[in-house]
């Protein structure tokens, strides 16, 4: 019998909760970051929809309670009346709605507002809103990625930041046509409503990075898929950018939000959906901090997320991986 190179799925779950030494401090920091008068020529006042909202303290309830605010508790006997009613021998406790949070129009209680930033994304100063991985609104400047004739994406604009927002399609007929190649730390904003398609999927080769953000709806998608020996999200068998075969390893993948369909095509390949192509053996890391992940190795033979050597760890997110399907054998699934 023959043996067969094994897939590995390891998956860390790990739920960690990070405290901020000084909740003060951070609500400080918030402060600092004035958008009260928006966030640039082109959105100098916010709208109902932007986002944005001034923090309000709470405004106390100032209902006073009357007799009709308490109730009788207790087990009334014929013996026990009173003249005023018979409930000698009954408790007399508060049962105020306003005691309870149901306030109503006459109390004038208001809860208190949370701050929060605009969410405008200007794609004239390609100013865009992300959800970082504390679930925070932030904004970075990034290059929109309009249609499929930039193939590498790099570093040398916004520092590595790109954006996809309407319907881009990357169509690639074979390996390496269309496939998007990251070379440095990129990251990429899904704005919501937006789609990505890549269907020669993108390569994060070894030393480089890719971070992948959603904005606050999460809707905007990326569909990742590979018909060939190539990961739809990861590693390549070969250089994309120097067409020199098993040389290209995989680099570090981050999902922190939108929805990351990734999905291999080809019968009987070894590419993981995310993570390494066909005989990379090289370390790398996945980390998924949130977002909607779906993984499929299809009728390949890699893992759904991972593949050799991977250091995988899901610490948020809805995740579903697949591994690829080898005759006579239960499918390897993963389901967070
Ligand atoms: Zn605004
Ligand atoms: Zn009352
Ligand atoms: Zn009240
Ligand atoms: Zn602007």
């Amino acid at each position: 019998m023959k043996t067969r190179a094994r897939k590995a799925i390891s998956v860390l779950l790990c739920a960690a909760l990070i405290v901020s030494a000084s909740g003060t401090a951070a609500f400080a920091d918030v402060k600092e970051v004035s958008y009260n008068d928006g966030i640039c020529e082109h959105h100098k006042v916010h709208t109902d929809t932007c986002g944005y909202r001034e923090a309000r303290p709470e405004v106390p309830c100032k209902h006073e309670h009357t007799d009709a605010c308490y109730k009788y508790v207790g087990v009334e006997s014929p013996g026990d009346a009173t003249e005023s009613g018979g409930n000698a021998d009954r408790d007399r406790v508060l049962d105020c709605p306003h005691e309870k949070g149901n306030h109503d129009d006459s109390c004038g209680y208001q809860p208190a507002v949370e701050a929060h930033p605009c969410e405008f994304n200007c794609t004239e100063c390609n100013n865009i809103s992300f959800v970082n991985e504390d679930g925070e609104s932030e904004r970075h400047k990034a290059t929109p990625v309009t249609d499929s004739s930039v193939t590498l994406w790099d570093t040398s604009e916004n520092d590595g930041w790109y954006y996809v927002t309407g319907t881009v399609n990357f169509n690639g007929n074979e390996q390496n046509s269309k496939r998007i190649a990251v070379k440095g730390n990129v990251s990429l904003i899904l704005c919501d409503n937006g789609v990505l398609n890549a269907n020669q999927g993108i390569a994060v080769p070894a030393g480089s990075s890719l971070t992948i953000y959603g904005q606050s709806s999460g809707s905007g998608k990326l569909n990742a898929s590979s018909s060939s020996y190539n990961a739809p999200i990861g590693g390549t068998p070969r250089d994309v950018n120097t067409e020199t075969a098993g040389t290209a390893g995989t680099g570090n993948i981050t999902i922190v939000g939108g929805t990351v369909n990734a999905t291999v095509k080809i019968k009987g390949g070894g590419p993981a959906a995310i993570g390494s192509a066909y005989a990379n053996n090289d370390p790398f890391k996945i980390e998924i901090k949130g977002g909607n992940v779906t993984a499929n190795a299809g009728e390949g033979v890699g893992a759904g997320i991972g593949g050799k050597n991977a250091d995988i760890t899901i610490s948020g997110g809805t995740v579903n991986a697949t591994g690829g399907y080898i005759p006579g054998e239960v499918l390897p699934q993963l389901s967070v």
